[in-house]
């Protein structure tokens, strides 16, 4: 199993119910929209404290999932234009990235989805009616018409397609840096499996038929709420043909000669780092 940016810590324990003993302080994740408070200067740390109104926070959409170690762990936010308490400071979550010990990082992008859940399921979907949270699990209830709303989790795949003996495909999006090329990605549709919308996103975004899919690896994507789901494959037949709509430009680059990548953050990175470490050792 490969252990990615996000994906749960090995010594975090889930939970729904905070406990019934008061705490002495809990861990916390206050996000201010999809920033998340840290202390300023020096390397960031989260405020352990009892509750935020320690720092002279009013916090909202309060919680509790779970402990990492002996530290209980709450998610919450405050207001839009709420000014950081002094000694601390709004800071966006991927600039967190290995300067958060690794365990609070990947917990922080689990902590804004909660939170981002529960804004976004005050009232509910189908009528409207002010929703209720549900004690015994993490939803919300509509008392009127019995609609439950769960987190949400949107899949998404990656494709990383490979052509013997040398050569992998990567593309731009017009939303990527300049210069930065990735494997294909894209939202898997109802109705579809997963192995079906990669074969599917590849056809429809470069033109080409793909064979032996292969899962890699799935990770977290808390941007805003994605499970990115990993697979590799080798090129069947066509010539690429781009999709103008989703992407910028794709193309076959060789293993040993490969353009700007995206950051070791994010999967398609050790995706792309994986295959290119096996195909450069078949080669030698
Ligand atoms: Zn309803």
């Amino acid at each position: 199993m490969i252990e990615l940016p996000f994906s749960a810590p090995a010594e975090f324990i889930g939970a729904v119910r905070p406990p019934s003993a008061p705490l002495s302080s809990a861990l916390w994740f206050v996000f201010r929209e999809n920033d998340l408070l840290v202390s300023a200067g020096g390397a960031p740390q989260l405020p352990v404290v009892l509750h935020p109104d320690a720092l002279g926070f009013e916090v909202a959409h309060v919680q509790y999932f779970g402990r990492l170690g002996a530290e209980h762990c709450y998610a919450c936010d405050v207001g839009a234009s709420v000014p950081a308490a002094s000694g601390w400071t709004w800071r966006g979550l991927r600039s967190l990235y290995t300067r958060l010990p690794d365990a609070q990082f990947a917990l922080a992008g689990r902590a804004l989805q909660l939170v981002d859940w529960d804004r976004s399921n005050g009232f509910c979907g189908r009528c409207g009616t002010p929703t209720s949270a549900r004690t015994t699990e993490r939803a919300r209830e509509c008392p009127a018409c019995g609609l439950v709303a769960y987190p949400r989790i949107a899949p998404a795949i990656m494709a990383l397609v490979r052509r013997a003996p040398d050569e992998i495909l990567l593309a731009r999006s017009p939303r990527f840096p300049p210069g930065m090329h990735s494997a294909l990605a894209g939202f898997v549709e109802p109705g579809e499996s997963l192995e079906q919308c990669m074969q599917r996103e590849v056809l429809e975004e470069v033109g080409l038929e793909v064979e032996n899919v292969r899962y890699f690896a799935s990770q977290p994507w808390p941007f805003p709420h994605s499970l990115m789901v990993a697979f590799t494959a080798d090129w069947k037949s066509g010539e690429i043909r781009v999709d103008p709509l989703e992407i910028e430009s794709a193309q076959w680059f060789n293993v040993r000669s490969l353009p700007q990548l995206p950051q070791p953050i994010s999967i398609s990175r050790r995706l792309i780092d994986a295959v290119v470490a096996a195909m450069i050792a078949q080669l030698d």
